[in-house]
């Protein structure tokens, strides 16, 4: 589990075993989850740390399509008949996944899971063709019609099905740091699967955390120093299985109901985890010529995306960094003025 959650996370600095640090590292939303804090008084970081572990239960509760009993769960039972009234907090995590999915022309739509569900990654079973065309007019976020006075969501298509995998857990992560901030800390970073975001800094240096080589579990492809920022990387080889050389993996197209195929990973810098994490399954679905067109229009986020062939491409406020072949530390400065800009 340890040696997972280092890979996945790649903190390539030495372990925080110094005092005053508390890290958890658990299962959690479906995924590894890494919690550490640091504050003078142990056991003040021991509370931050078990409250947003706390907060991240919560939240899966409320949000998982794996929890029958879920608020969302429940919603896509009964959305398609009636207008369904939910708590404000899944309003508005809904309501914010549909402004993005605007901003992103579709890119990123919910309603990929009407088709998303037929899909079983660990068992290597894919939707027929026809199947897929029969459910395709089902995926579209025009169908989820929200109420902000009545606190209601309907959906107003049948077959319509909505997943918040691609938002919640870096929804998950700010929570978590406005948490862990609110016990007094300035020094924290929570993981969850591949969204990070990072407190202050790991005491007097920034946090280092590598973008995994999509082919190569153990190799990075780049280092990136970060202090105050999240980081969200979205990758074709997290839930996949092959067949016949084609990679069936967990993110959708909602135009074909097919996985994106374009490149292999992409990750996003900035400061809301939330963003970053709805942008990186956006741009991972864009590909690259949209996707950069994309994230270069949108202040204070960047993105790394790694194509076909394996080569990396930046963002435009990277991109003289690029060139400099990944001056690291300068890298670092970059991004966080960025972001804080
Ligand atoms: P991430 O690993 O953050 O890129 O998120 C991938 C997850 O986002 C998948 O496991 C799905 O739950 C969800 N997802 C897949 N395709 C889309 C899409 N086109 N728009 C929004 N969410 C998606
Ligand atoms: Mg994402």
């Amino acid at each position: 589990m340890l040696i997972r959650i280092l890979i996945t996370l790649l903190v390539l600095s030495s372990p925080v075993t110094q005092a005053g640090w508390y890290e958890v590292d658990t299962t959690l939303m479906g995924t590894d989850v890494h919690v550490s804090a640091w504050h003078k008084h142990d056991q003040q970081a021991q509370k931050a740390v078990e409250s947003a572990l706390t907060e991240m239960r919560r939240i899966n509760a409320l949000m998982s399509t794996y929890e029958s009993s879920s608020e969302l769960s429940l919603l896509n039972r009964e959305a398609s008949q009636q207008a369904t009234v939910v708590s404000d907090e899944l309003l508005q995590l809904i309501n914010r996944s549909l402004e993005i999915s605007k901003s992103t022309h579709g890119a990123f739509d919910v309603t990929y899971a009407s088709i998303g569900y037929l899909y079983d990654y660990r068992a290597g079973t894919k939707p027929e063709d026809k199947r897929i065309q029969a459910q395709l007019p089902a995926v579209n976020y025009e169908h989820v019609v929200i109420d902000e006075q009545a606190n209601t969501v309907a959906y107003s298509h049948p077959g319509v099905r909505v997943d918040l995998g691609g938002i919640a857990k870096g929804y998950a992560v700010d929570r978590s740091i406005e948490i862990i901030k609110q016990h007094g800390i300035e020094n924290a970073i929570v993981t969850a699967g591949g969204d990070t975001r990072v407190l202050g800094k790991k005491l007097d240096r920034p946090w280092v955390v590598g973008i995994q080589n999509p082919r190569s579990e153990k190799d990075v492809v780049a280092v990136i120093p970060l202090v105050n920022e999240s980081i969200s990387t979205s990758g074709d080889y997290e839930r996949y299985f092959d067949d016949e050389g084609i990679r069936y993996h967990h993110i959708i197209d909602p135009q074909t109901g097919d996985s994106a195929r374009e490149v292999r990973s992409v990750s996003i810098l900035g400061k809301e985890s939330t963003y970053a994490d709805a942008l990186s399954t956006s741009l991972f679905v864009l590909g690259l010529d949209s996707g950069m067109q994309l994230i270069n229009t949108i202040h204070g986020y960047e993105a790394i995306l790694v194509d076909q062939e394996g080569r990396l491409h930046y963002s435009r406020g990277l991109q003289q960094f690029a060139e400099q072949d990944q001056q690291h530390d300068a890298l670092a400065g970059k991004v966080s003025q960025l972001v804080n800009q």
